[in-house]
């Protein structure tokens, strides 16, 4: 055996010995142990008591049974979600409503918050109401490409200088930095086609709506975008997202399109170049509305964001 193999034998040696006793041992839980029920109840609610809180922080059993509990956990889908907060649900669909009040799910309320203070989803909501054909299924279409994270700041240190929130689905990262503050968003997707991305987060009531049109990262395959932030939030902080749907724009988001690629292009002067692909590929589409069309026309200008001179 050479002095490699003895070191994996070695390796192996050292740590199989405890994992193994804890894996035996985790199999039982304690008299002490809460009742699984509660591990479900209390994920949703969030509300775990000082006393289970100092329990499961050293019980191998109450760990796997959170896993198990946060893996098994059914919530709405974010179509559903904002069905029910914008009231466009009929009356038989109760899953949503028992949800949110009788599992008093936390993270969805959080969730529900966020759709309600999008202005976008709002008007686009109003359509759907108005029979507009075809609105249901593309709003449908566009929050079927969201994604969620969300970040638990330490209430008594505050932020640290980069905090990274949780995403629930792969292909997603996202980072909040303290100096100067903004959300880093990094997602896999392909440079040649630029896609608008709604990014809704807040925490409390207070609900930041912001557009993003990620550019090439340092890493093939990823892209990213810089999102400035007025002052860093408080609380735990909910972020969902969404591909949009550049048809279903309208001249009531085109200040926020200006004052977004502006912001960027001071933060991130190479994000520009996503921006103009991206207004250069959405100006082929038809439907647009004119305003929208104006407003990408001049975003799509080369002189657009004064670029840095070659
Ligand atoms: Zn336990
Ligand atoms: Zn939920």
């Amino acid at each position: 055996m050479g002095e490699h193999g003895l070191s994996q034998l070695l390796l192996g040696l050292a740590s199989d010995g405890p994992d193994r006793h804890e894996r035996a041992d985790d199999e039982l839980p304690t008299p002490s142990c809460p009742p699984l029920p509660r591990f479900r109840s209390a994920l949703l609610r969030e509300d775990w008591t000082d006393a289970e809180q100092r329990h499961r922080s050293v019980c191998a059993h109450c760990r796997q049974a959170e896993a198990q509990a946060r893996q098994q956990a059914w919530h709405p889908s974010l179509v559903h979600l904002f069905w029910h907060a914008r009231g466009l649900l009929d009356d038989t669909d109760t899953d949503v409503a028992y949800h949110l009040q009788t599992d008093g799910c936390r993270r969805c309320r959080r969730l529900s918050m966020l759709f309600q203070a999008d202005r976008l989803l709002a008007r686009l909501a109003a359509r759907v109401r108005q029979g507009v054909v075809d609105a249901a299924s593309r709003l449908g279409r566009m929050l079927a490409s969201g994604a969620v994270a969300s970040l638990a700041l330490p209430v008594s240190t505050g932020p640290r200088p980069e905090q990274p929130l949780a995403f629930e689905t792969a292909g997603h990262s996202a980072v909040l930095r303290t100096d100067p503050p903004l959300l880093r968003l990094e997602r896999s997707g392909d440079a040649k086609t630029p896609s608008l991305l709604r990014v809704l987060f807040g925490s409390g009531k207070e609900v930041r709506e912001q557009f993003a049109v990620p550019r090439p990262g340092k890493e093939p395959g990823v892209l990213r975008a810089d999102l400035p932030l007025e002052r860093l939030p408080t609380g735990p902080l909910t972020l969902a997202l969404y591909e949009v749907d550049a048809t279903m724009l309208g001249k009531e988001e085109v200040p926020q399109l200006c004052s977004a690629f502006t912001a960027t292009s001071k933060l991130d002067p190479p994000s520009v170049l996503a921006w103009h692909g991206w207004a250069s590929a959405t100006l082929k589409l038809s439907g647009l509305e004119g305003a929208v069309r104006s407003a990408l026309e001049g975003l799509s200008r080369p002189d657009a964001g004064d670029l840095p001179k070659r």
